[in-house]
C-alpha cells in the first residue's frame, strides 16, 4: 500500500461509510460494513448500486432522459416557419389584394405565436422530465462519529520523516481526505481516505502514543491554517482520483466527486488521538526513553485541533 493513496489503485471500498480499505480489512467503524472490491467487475457493480441504484433503475433513468431529446425537432419546426415568414413579407406590396395578404399574414402571425408557445412549453416539459429522472449520487449512509470512540488524549506530534500528502504537493505527517459531491442524495461524502507516515504523540504527561505508518481517520477541529489543508477539484481532481479504478473511465460513476478536503498533520500541531489505547511492548516494560509508550486499539482515530 502506498503512502499517497491516489499513487496506486483502490483495493477495497466501504459501501457504508465510503472508506477506502485495504484487501480483507475489515471496516474500523463497524466490522458489519459491507465492503467491495474495486478490482472486480462485481465489486464495482456492487459500488456503483451503492452509489446510484441498481442496474435496473439506472438503466431506465438512462433511458427516460434519452427520451427528451425530441424537445430538438419542434426547434426545427420553428426555424422553418420563421424562414417563410420572412417570404411572406415581399407579398406585401401587391396593391388592392392588400387587405387580404393583411388577413393571411394575421392568420400566418397567430399560427407563428403558437407553435412559439407549444415550442416553449415543450421545452420546459423536456428540462422537467430530465430533471426529474437524472440520477443523483447517494453518498455515504455513516459518517464518522469521534464520540463513538470514547476518551481521547491531546499531544503534539513528533515525528522524524514526514511524507507526501494526498496530491503529493506538500509534506505533512498525516492526512485525511472526503471526497464530496455536491448533489447528492443522503450524505454527500463519496469516499474517505487517511495514510499516515510514522509519528508519535507527545502528552502533557510525557507519556508517547505512537501512530505506525498506515491507515488513519483525520479530521479538524476550528479553524484549520492554509499550510495544513489541501482542497483539490476539476482536472486535478480528475487526475488524482484517475488511477482508482483499473479502468480509469469508470471512476466517475464510481466516486462521483466534485471537491477533496484534505486535512494534514504536521510536527508541532496539536492532536487529539480517540479511542482506547495499549500499551505498546518495547522490551523494558512499555518505556522508551523513559516514558510509557501507546499505541491506538486498531485504526488510529485523530483531531487536528486548531
Ligand atoms: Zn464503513
Amino acid at each position: 500500500m502506498g503512502l499517497t493513496g491516489a499513487a496506486n489503485p483502490v483495493p477495497c471500498l466501504c459501501l457504508v461509510c465510503r472508506t477506502v480499505l485495504g484487501r480483507g480489512e475489515p471496516c474500523d467503524i463497524d466490522p458489519l460494513h459491507a465492503v467491495a472490491p474495486l478490482d472486480s467487475p462485481h465489486g464495482r457493480e456492487s459500488v456503483l448500486a451503492a452509489v446510484w441504484g441498481p442496474g435496473s433503475a439506472r438503466q431506465r433513468a438512462r433511458e427516460l432522459t434519452r427520451a427528451g431529446v425530441g424537445g430538438g425537432a419542434a426547434g426545427g419546426i420553428l426555424e422553418g416557419i420563421g424562414q417563410g415568414c420572412g417570404g411572406c413579407g415581399e407579398l406585401a406590396g401587391a396593391g388592392e389584394a392588400g387587405a387580404i395578404i393583411g388577413v393571411i399574414l394575421a392568420i400566418l402571425a397567430v399560427a407563428f405565436f403558437a407553435v412559439v408557445i407549444a415550442w416553449l412549453v415543450g421545452r420546459a416539459v423536456v428540462a422537467w422530465q430530465r430533471r426529474k429522472h437524472r440520477l443523483r449520487p447517494r453518498g455515504a449512509a455513516r459518517n464518522v462519529d469521534y464520540r463513538r470512540r470514547g476518551a481521547w488524549v491531546e499531544g503534539v506530534v513528533e515525528a522524524k520523516a514526514p511524507m507526501g500528502s494526498w496530491t503529493g504537493q506538500a509534506d505533512c505527517v498525516a492526512w485525511g481526505l472526503e471526497v464530496r459531491a455536491d448533489e447528492s442524495r443522503d450524505g454527500d461524502v463519496v469516499m474517505r481516505d487517511g495514510r499516515a507516515a510514522p509519528f508519535a504523540v507527545r502528552l502533557a504527561d510525557g507519556r508517547r502514543v505512537e501512530v505506525p505508518a498506515g491507515r488513519v481517520r483525520v479530521q479538524a477541529e476550528g479553524e484549520v491554517p492554509e499550510h495544513a489543508r489541501e482542497r483539490v477539484d476539476g482536472d486535478a481532481l480528475k487526475t488524482q482520483l484517475g488511477s482508482l479504478a483499473d479502468r480509469a473511465e469508470e471512476y466517475e460513476a464510481l466516486v462521483p466527486g466534485e471537491h477533496a478536503e484534505v486535512v494534514m498533520l504536521n510536527p508541532g500541531d496539536r492532536v487529539r488521538v480517540h479511542g482506547p489505547l495499549e500499551a505498546v511492548a518495547t522490551g523494558d516494560g512499555g518505556y522508551r526513553d523513559g516514558a510509557a509508550v501507546f499505541r491506538s486499539a486498531g485504526v488510529a482515530w485523530l483531531t487536528r485541533v486548531g
